[in-house]
């Protein structure tokens, strides 16, 4: 297998394509990649296929389109529309729809401007005031003080790990090579203007292009293949699972019609309903603390000051509904990639590499629900040198450029700030 896949496949001279690391956006651009009649595309990861490792696991992700930034909405649409036609190519589904509610104080920049360009519904205030009235869900979240909650269209829970699968075998249906436990060390121009992969068993690929999306790893891999520096801190995050209180299992689920939530304010909260554990309900916050990829604390200590704050706010915004008394019961390590704006990179790598090589990552803990349009973006740039679906979708990509933070090591960040 090993000598036809360093040829591209049969009679190849190469790949048109060789994406590095088999997450979400990796695993997405291989299956973009592949939907172009004829395109050989190769998908190298690290470890097994489906691992735990990374930032891509887990039973469920949320989508929304209520956005402080202005620029994602744009991309979560055509990602909405990217996973119906990936949904429809394989036959079954991992995106199941529900409603999503924000919340928060009614004055948060944040908020309001997630309601704004995310053309949400304001539906609600809190108790204390005279324009309460029952509202979805007015039964089980109590707003404090000043706060308000709104309702918009697009959400859903996708499950994680399946929908990671779903592209994999999507590409390979279409004939990408999809190999596993393959650690690329070297990426790097050859005189003819090809790119040669080097594994860390010594193997070669050669490929016409190539697309580097290995999540937490994507700093190390840049600099040392590139030389180039992007600001990717890994952080610890914890996946928690909290109880139900008896007789509010039913009331809590997808099934039921409860939806997807994001709380405004420090720590922002957000949760999933679960599909995979009846009667649990995944409540968490955004956040942990910086870790190595390669060094990780697997021990519950790591991000367990993410626990406390978010089991008050339990208490305080879901009264009676869930029992915090035990902590979680459930918690799962993840990784966030965390850029200094939060906003994703998405770019030529540049320096010797040029356009040749493609590069997203840094997704910051907000990234899988545009999977689909990412992946799309990364093989358009890397096969095409430009991404048309994007600029018809009217996603502006200037946000996500590497020199951003060239003159500016926070990159977009005041300009986040002031659209907040
Ligand atoms: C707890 C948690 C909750 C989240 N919730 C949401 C949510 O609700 N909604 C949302 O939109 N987003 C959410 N996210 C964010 C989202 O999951 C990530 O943005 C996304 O999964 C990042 O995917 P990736 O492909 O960039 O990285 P990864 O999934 O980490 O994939 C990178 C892959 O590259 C491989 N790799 C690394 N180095 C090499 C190498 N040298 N050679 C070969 N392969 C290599 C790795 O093994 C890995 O498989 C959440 C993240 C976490 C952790």
């Amino acid at each position: 297998m090993a000598a036809a896949a360093n040829n591209g496949g049969e009679g190849g001279d190469g790949f048109d394509v060789i994406v590095v690391g088999a997450g979400i956006m990796g695993s997405c651009a291989a299956y973009a990649a592949s939907t172009r009649g004829g395109a050989r595309v190769l998908l190298l990861e690290r470890f097994d296929l489906l691992h735990h490792r990374g930032s891509s696991h887990g039973e469920s992700r949320t989508i929304r389109a209520t956005y402080p930034q202005a620029h994602y909405p744009p991309m979560v649409r055509l990602a909405a529309r990217l996973w119906d036609d990936a949904q429809r190519d394989a036959g079954y589904r991992v995106l199941t729809p529900t409603p999503h509610l924000d919340m928060g104080p009614r004055a948060d920049p944040a908020l309001r401007a997630s309601i704004a360009n995310g053309a949400a519904t304001e539906v609600a205030s809190d108790a204390a005031s005279d324009a309460a009235a029952p509202w979805p869900w007015s039964g089980v979240f109590r707003l404090p003080e000043g706060w308000t909650a709104a309702t918009s269209e697009i959400g859903g829970v996708m499950k994680a790990t399946k929908a990671v699968a779903m592209f994999q075998s999507l590409a390979a249906k279409n004939g990408a090579v999809v190999r596993d436990r393959t650690e690329v060390v070297g990426i790097a121009k050859q005189g003819d203007g090809s790119i040669v992969v080097k594994t860390s068993s010594g193997e070669e690929f050669h490929g016409a292009k190539c697309i580097i999306t290995v999540g937490a790893w994507a700093s190390k891999l840049v600099r040392s293949v590139a030389g180039v520096d992007l600001p990717v801190q890994p952080l610890h995050t914890l996946i928690c699972y909290w109880r139900a209180r008896p007789g509010r299992e039913h009331e809590l689920t997808p099934e039921s019609g409860f939806p997807t939530f994001a709380s405004y304010g420090d720590p922002y909260i957000y949760s999933t309903p679960s599909m995979e554990f009846p009667g649990l309900i995944k409540v968490a916050a955004h956040g942990g603390p910086p870790c190595d990829p390669d060094r990780r604390d697997w021990l519950a200590g790591a991000g367990a000051g993410l626990v406390e704050p978010v089991a008050r706010w339990i208490d305080e915004v879901m009264p009676g509904h869930v029992d915090t008394a035990g902590g979680p019961v459930i918690r799962q390590p993840c990784m966030y990639s965390m850029t200094p704006d939060e906003d994703f990179i998405i770019d030529f790598v540049g320096g010797e590499l040029g356009k040749d090589v493609v590069v997203g990552a840094g997704f910051s803990g907000h990234g899988f629900k545009m999977g689909p349009a990412v992946g799309r973006i990364l093989a358009e740039m890397a096969l095409d040198g430009e991404a048309r679906t994007a600029a018809e979708a009217g996603v502006e990509l200037r946000h996500f450029r590497i020199g951003r933070f060239e003159d500016n090591p926070e990159g977009n960040l005041a300009e986040n700030k002031v659209k907040n």
